[in-house]
């Protein structure tokens, strides 16, 4: 055992619990501590006393119940991308829920069953089989266990809307070791609070969607233009979003043009302004509806074109692998005004570092059909996002990337009503919570009350039930 890590259970607990896993449960000094202790973001360096990895309901109702009696922080990993780390925890127990697998499809009824530790790429292999998907997000992956309780904001969100839109019941483990079914019909406070409400409520070790049928093609959607047109661009699209098929969920982007295929060479560095996005009805049609983007200009760089759904679902894999350092942030607007524009292009004349762009994501469509106080995703009237998908790999640029990075989200901020979406978060805090649930608050806060009233679920975005 590592003598630097503090191990407050006895290998004989430890061997209790390791006799009622199928897993192995791991510990530091151990062959794979190391590998198993990592989570996605490598600015969150955590040593766990031990690593509890469960296959089905029953297990994870064994790893909650010890947690509890030995008094050990439980961090609940799915796909280990939380931002602020929260699927570890130093001298904590992490309950990973990386062997519960299950997948399957009923195509008849579109109803789809999918263990808490599925990532999306495996829920998107399964149901493409049948010509269907649950809305999810853009790299395959993440976890469906963070994304989905968060909300889920994805290619198909302004035609379907979010992952949360789509659940229809899940099996949870809460805090007192007991398995709960929730859905429209039986704990129905608990069933609202997991649609948007984070970690804080259970472990749910089983959710079932309703799929959507998407076909196995859809049209890919990227241009660019010299940064020098920004301002003809952004208009030019805001006028084309503004009434845009619900077919087509979209970015607009200020970015430098990669130095590699399929991008033109003559472009290779320059900074540019992208439209991305996909199209997810008839490919003629969605071809006809992009023209006005596609024919301004036109644009230096058009990369759009027919791909597989499964496609789209990951060519953002290799852009965020695990390993790299990351500080992300991101903000609710109700429109977006010039002077954010300009505000963005001096911010992105000023990065550190030739790979950071900025991001505006095209929200609405669907994702408003639903009231803001019928699930605990409250901002529903939110017409775009920014986001600052920060990256690095060498600690000695993460002063000057977060300390970028927060200083343009403080000055887009200004255009921010007050939401967030808390899955893209790297801060936490009482604050950002609050900012992030908005008018669902003192609603969460009853049903935290009720189902975690000592918060033993407190990695997360977190709701006190002390604090209110
Ligand atoms: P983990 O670190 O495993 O879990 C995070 C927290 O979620 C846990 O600490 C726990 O509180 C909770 N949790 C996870 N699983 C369960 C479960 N089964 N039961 C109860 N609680 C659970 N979000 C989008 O909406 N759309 C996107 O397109 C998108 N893209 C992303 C791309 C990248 C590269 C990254 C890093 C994040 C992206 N996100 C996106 C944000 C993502 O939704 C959050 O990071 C989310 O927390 C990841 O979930 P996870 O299961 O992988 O994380």
């Amino acid at each position: 055992m590592d003598a630097a890590v503090p191990h407050p259970v006895t290998e004989q607990q430890v061997s209790r619990l390791r006799s009622a896993l199928r897993l192995p449960v791991t510990t530091p000094g151990e062959a794979d501590y190391a590998g198993q202790s990592r989570v996605w973001n490598a600015m969150i360096n955590r040593q766990p006393s031990l690593i509890a990895t469960c296959t089905d309901a029953a297990e994870v109702q064994t790893a909650v119940r010890f947690a509890r009696e030995h008094q050990l922080e439980a961090a609940v990993r799915c796909g280990g991308h939380s931002l602020p780390g929260f699927g570890t925890s130093d001298g904590g127990m992490v309950i990973s829920l990386a062997g519960l697998k299950d997948i399957s499809v009923d195509p008849a009824s579109r109803r789809v069953r999918v263990g808490g530790g599925c990532l999306l790429g495996e829920i998107d292999q399964h149901t493409q089989e049948f010509g269907l998907a649950v809305p999810s997000g853009v790299v395959s992956h993440t976890g469906i266990g963070g994304l989905a309780l968060g909300g889920g904001v994805g290619l198909l969100m302004r035609r379907y809307g979010l992952t949360i839109d789509h659940l229809i019941s899940a099996e949870v483990v809460t805090a007192d070791g007991n398995l709960l079914h929730a859905s429209a019909d039986d704990n129905t406070g608990l069933f609202w609070a997991l649609r948007g409400g984070g970690g804080n409520f259970g472990i749910v070790t089983g959710f079932e969607f309703q799929a959507q049928e998407v076909r196995r093609d859809v049209l890919a959607l990227l241009l660019a233009w010299p940064l020098e047109q920004v301002h003809e661009v952004f208009e030019r699209y805001l006028d084309f979003a503004a009434d845009a098929p619900r077919e087509l969920t979209s970015l607009i982007f200020l970015f430098n043009v990669p130095r590699s295929d399929p991008y033109p060479e003559a472009m290779h560095g320059a900074p540019a302004v992208g439209v991305a996005g996909m199209w997810c009805g008839d490919i003629p049609d969605g071809l006809a509806a992009v023209l006005p983007l596609r024919e301004y200009g036109p644009p230096s760089i058009d990369l759009s074109g027919p791909r597989p759904f499964l496609f789209m679902q990951s060519m953002s894999d290799e852009e965020y692998p695990w390993g790299r350092r990351y500080y992300m942030k991101t903000g609710l607007m109700e429109a977006l005004p010039r002077a954010a524009v300009d505000l963005s292009v001096e911010a992105f004349a000023n990065a550190p570092h030739p790979a950071l762009e900025i991001d505006f994501h095209h929200l609405g469509g669907a994702i408003g059909d639903v009231a803001g106080s019928a699930t605990a995703f409250a901002h529903r009237t939110a017409q775009f996002a920014y986001d600052l998908p920060t990256s690095w790999d060498n600690s000695v640029d993460d002063q000057s990337m977060i300390e970028w990075t927060k200083r343009t989200a403080q000055a887009l901020d200004a255009y921010v009503p007050g939401g967030s979406y808390l899955n893209v978060e790297a801060d936490t805090g009482p604050e950002v919570s609050r900012r992030g649930w908005g008018e669902n608050w003192q609603r969460l806060v009853a049903v935290k009350r009720q189902y975690d009233p000592t918060n033993f679920f407190h990695l997360n975005p977190n709701i006190d039930p002390a604090r209110g």
